[in-house]
C-alpha cells in the first residue's frame, strides 16, 4: 500500500473519505488508469460500513462486502491512501483544486511497523474502544481493529503515559514519540467528496434522558453488540452485563423534528431497526422486541417484504410517539408512549430493559469557508442538478454517498460509481480541450 505523499504529488483525482462511497469511487477511477489519492481521517479505511453487523435486506455480513473493497483499494497500483489525515479545505484557482490536508501523528513509523501487535500486548493503558462505540476497551497503542487497513499500530497520545514499554518491545524500532503533525497542499483537477455522515448526539432530546442510563444505546452500539466479533461476543446490557429480555426501538429519535434542527427523514432508520430487531430475535429468542414508530418507510427493492417478514417473526410494531424515557430500578427504563393503536388508552407507560434510539444522520464534514461547494440548508453538500445528482456547484468537484444526504448502501454505491464516471468525463474533456487549445 502506497502511503508516501509530498506536496509535489499531483494525482488526477482526490477522494475525501474512505467509507464505502470513497472506496467505490477510488476503485472506479483507478480502474480507468487514473491516479487517485484517497484521504481518510480515521486510522483505518472502511467508514461506518466496516463496523456494521449485517446489512439489510439480504442480511449479508457487512465486513464480508467491505473488506474485499478495502483490500482492493490498498493493493491498487493507481491508488495512494493517506489515513489519519483530515481534509481541511479546498481552494480553487485557475480550475485547479488545491486541497489542504492535515496529517496527524501516529507516533509509529508505518515503513517499519510490521503489525505484530507486540506493542499492544506490552501496553498497560486502556481506554474505551472507539471502534466498539465505547463498549469495550483498547490499548493506548494498538492496531485499530482486526481487519483494519493498514494493519499498523497507532498510538493515542491523549491517553498514553509514555512509559516506553511499546518502544522496548518493538522488534523494528518503529515507535517515534516525537512525530509532529504535517500539513500538505495537494493540487488536483478533480475531487470527489465522500465524507459521509455522523449521527447526532444520543442526548439531543433531553426528554429521553440518555445521559442518565447506560442502557439507552445508539444503533451503532447495537451493530457492535450484534457483530459476531463484537465487544462481548453476545448481546448484553452495558450497565450490568445482563441478557436483555425486553428491547425497545424508538424511531425518529433524532430526525423529523424541527425542535432539534433536523426536520428531514434520515431514510435508513426504519430499515436498520427492522434488521436489528430480526437479528436480536435470533440472538435472544425469548426476548420481547418492540419498535415504536410514526410510519415505516420501506421504500427500496425487497424492503416491504423484509418488513412483513419481521412482523411474521413476532416483532411488535407499535404506532405512536415516545414522549419521555425515565430510568427506573434495576437499570430498566420506563417509556411514556402516545399510541394511535388504542383509542381508549392512548397514553401508556411501558417498561423495557434496553432502549435503542434512532439518532438522526447529519453531515460527516463541514467544508471550510474557502471550499467552493455549496451546502444545503441541512449542511449536506448540495447537488443542485436533478439530471446530474453527483455534480456540485463547483466544476471538477463531485459528491457521492451520504455526504450529499442520508441514504443506504445500495444508493451510496450507485452514486459513487456515477461520481467516478462524471469525474473521469470531466478530466477527459478538460485535458482534450488543453490538447486542442
Ligand atoms: C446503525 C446503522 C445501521 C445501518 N445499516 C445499514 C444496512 O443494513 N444496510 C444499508 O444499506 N445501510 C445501512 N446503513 C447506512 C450505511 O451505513 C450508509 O449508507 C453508508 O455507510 C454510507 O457510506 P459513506 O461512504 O457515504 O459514509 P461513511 O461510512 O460515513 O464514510 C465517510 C468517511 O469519510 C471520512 N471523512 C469525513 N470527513 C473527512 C475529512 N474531512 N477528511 C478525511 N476523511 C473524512 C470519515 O471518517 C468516513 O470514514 C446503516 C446506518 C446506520 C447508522
Amino acid at each position: 500500500m502506497n502511503t508516501h505523499v509530498n506536496s509535489d504529488f499531483t494525482p488526477d483525482a482526490l477522494v475525501i473519505g474512505a467509507g464505502i462511497a470513497g472506496l467505490q469511487s477510488a476503485l472506479d477511477l483507478a480502474d480507468q488508469g487514473l491516479q487517485v489519492l484517497l484521504v481518510e481521517r480515521q486510522p483505518s479505511i472502511g467508514g461506518h460500513m466496516i463496523a456494521l453487523s449485517k446489512v439489510y435486506p439480504t442480511l449479508d455480513c457487512a465486513s464480508c462486502i467491505t473488506t474485499p473493497k478495502m483490500s482492493a483499494a490498498a493493493h491498487h497500483p493507481n491508488i495512494t491512501i493517506l489515513t489519519n489525515t483530515e481534509v481541511e479545505g479546498i481552494e480553487t484557482r485557475d480550475e485547479v483544486h488545491h486541497v489542504r490536508l492535515l496529517q496527524k501523528p501516529t507516533y509509529v513509523n508505518f515503513d517499519k511497523c510490521i503489525g505484530c501487535r507486540l506493542c499492544e500486548y506490552a501496553c498497560d493503558t486502556e481506554y474505551p474502544d472507539p471502534f466498539e462505540e465505547g463498549l469495550g476497551s483498547v490499548k493506548a497503542i494498538a492496531v485499530p481493529f482486526t481487519n483494519a487497513i493498514p494493519q499498523k499500530a497507532v498510538l493515542n497520545a491523549e491517553v498514553c503515559g509514555t512509559c516506553g514499554s511499546c518502544a522496548r518491545v518493538c522488534p523494528t524500532g518503529a515507535i517515534e514519540y516525537d512525530q509532529q503533525p504535517r500539513r500538505l497542499m495537494i493540487r488536483t483537477d478533480a475531487v470527489i467528496v465522500a465524507s459521509g455522515f455522523n449521527l447526532n448526539a444520543l442526548t439531543v432530546k433531553p426528554q429521553y434522558n440518555a445521559q442518565r442510563s447506560r442502557n439507552i444505546i445508539s444503533p451503532l452500539m447495537l451493530e457492535r453488540l450484534l457483530a459476531p466479533h463484537g465487544p462481548y461476543g453476545r448481546v448484553l446490557r452495558p450497565s450490568d452485563g445482563k441478557m436483555p429480555s425486553s428491547i425497545a426501538f424508538v424511531q425518529c429519535a433524532g430526525s423529523r423534528d424541527e425542535s432539534i434542527g433536523v426536520s428531514y427523514c434520515s431514510r435508513v432508520c426504519c430499515m436498520y431497526a427492522i434488521k436489528q430487531a430480526m437479528l436480536l430475535s435470533g440472538a435472544l429468542p425469548l426476548a420481547d422486541i418492540t419498535i415504536y414508530y410514526m410510519d415505516i418507510r420501506a421504500f427500496g427493492k425487497g424492503y416491504e417484504q423484509f418488513y412483513q417478514n419481521a412482523k411474521a417473526m413476532g416483532i411488535n410494531f407499535v404506532r405512536g410517539k415516545v414522549a419521555r424515557i425515565n430510568p427506573v430500578e434495576d437499570g430498566d427504563l420506563s417509556l411514556h408512549v402516545e399510541t394511535t393503536e388504542d383509542a381508549e388508552n392512548p397514553l401508556q407507560e411501558r417498561r423495557h430493559d434496553l432502549v435503542v434510539l434512532a439518532q438522526g444522520m447529519i453531515p460527516g464534514w463541514q467544508p471550510s469557508a474557502t471550499t467552493p461547494v455549496t451546502c444545503s440548508a441541512n449542511g449536506f453538500v448540495a447537488a443542485p442538478t436533478l439530471t446530474a445528482p453527483t455534480a456540485t456547484t463547483a466544476p471538477g468537484i463531485f459528491v457521492a454517498g451520504t455526504a450529499a444526504g442520508p441514504k443506504d448502501i445500495v444508493d451510496t454505491i450507485a452514486e459513487a460509481g456515477a461520481a467516478a464516471m462524471q469525474a473521469s468525463q470531466y478530466l477527459y474533456q478538460k485535458r482534450s480541450a488543453i490538447l486542442v487549445g
